[in-house]
């Protein structure tokens, strides 16, 4: 069942999705070569709960850390380590906050002083498609017309659509219904409407959408070890239109 929110529960969203996209910020502007992802992942602790934030990933399903950190060729929940940031490379970091009984939920990919064309593509593309996925969730529309504003806008680009992992409704909890994949045909699945508040959240992958999972049990890689980008905003389905509640 799909929970619709009430505007003074999408105000908490709100609050609860800027503490993420300040967070978000705060780790974007310290990221430079030689950084390493357990320090951004500190800074990110610190930061939620100096706002008064719980860092939401930390101990769900019994992930260890406040971020997800996925250089490269991790797709998504990456495990913060040691390893300093190198020039060339990109990282995606997913954060969540639990906030006065509410979640954010959001995800950018940052680059680490200068990409090579494909990868500087590869990022500007992921980035948009979440664009357009956010432009197609309005009222009235379908939940497949948002999965399908993504595939269309980046398989002719050259590059994949994960599939094993999706975006979601969040609200009360991090992962609520429905599951909305970043792939199939347009005009399916749930009427969208006011209240609803989705995690949109593409995952896309320079060469195959194949995936992996490391041992650690978490960290999924892509099957090629090509990059893999990833962007995410917590959005409102308004009466207006949509708003992105993750956003400065
Ligand atoms: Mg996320
Ligand atoms: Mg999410």
């Amino acid at each position: 069942m799909i929970v619709l929110k009430s505007p003074a529960e999408i105000d908490k969203m709100r609050a609860a999705g800027r503490i993420v996209a300040e967070t978000l910020a705060l780790l974007e502007s310290r990221i430079e070569p030689g950084v390493t992802t357990a320090e951004l992942d500190r800074l990110a602790e610190q930061e939620c709960r100096r706002q008064g934030g719980q860092p939401a990933f930390k101990g769900y399903g019994g992930f260890p850390y406040a971020i997800c950190a996925s250089p490269n060729d991790r797709i998504v929940h990456g495990f913060p380590d040691d390893k300093p940031l190198q020039p060339g490379d990109i990282l995606s970091i997913d954060f969540g906050v639990l906030y006065k009984g509410f979640y954010g939920d959001s995800a950018i990919t940052v680059a680490i002083g200068e990409l090579d064309e494909e990868t500087q593509r590869l990022v500007e593309v992921t980035r948009e498609s979440l664009v357009r996925a956010i432009e197609k969730s309005v009222p009235g529309g379908r939940l497949s017309d948002v999965s399908y504003a993504v595939q269309s806008w980046v398989e002719p680009k050259g590059f994949s659509v994960v599939r094993e992992f999706v975006g979601h409704g969040i609200g009360r909890s991090l992962h609520e219904a429905p599951q909305i994949p970043n792939y199939g045909p347009a005009g399916q699945g749930p009427r969208l409407k006011p209240g609803m508040t989705l995690a949109l959240e593409p995952m896309i992958n320079a060469g195959v959408p194949g995936v992996k999972i490391l041992e650690d049990g978490w960290t999924a890689v892509t099957q090629d070890g090509r990059k893999s980008a990833h962007f995410e905003h917590t959005v409102a389905i308004t009466e207006n239109g949509p708003e992105i509640l993750t956003r400065l």
